[in-house]
């Protein structure tokens, strides 16, 4: 019960609003967001993953072209 509690504890640390994260390299507020990624295993065979990603100016042009292509 204790570790689960410590779970639930470090869970809302970090999706939470207090403790902002600011990008050293573009002064900007990295925003934690859910991106939902091909995981392929094979020709035919492919899983969706879901991943929580860090974005801020220096990725986001990244983060988006990959949702994009996506589609
Ligand atoms: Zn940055």
């Amino acid at each position: 019960m204790a570790k689960k509690r410590t779970f639930a504890a470090k869970l809302a640390h970090e999706i939470g609003t207090e403790g902002k994260q600011i990008c050293p390299n573009c002064d900007i507020e990295i925003k934690r967001v859910k991106v939902l990624r091909n995981k392929k295993r094979g020709a035919n065979n492919w899983s969706p993953a879901v991943t929580f990603q860090n974005i801020c100016k220096c990725n986001e042009g990244d983060i988006f072209s990959v949702k994009t292509s996506m589609q």
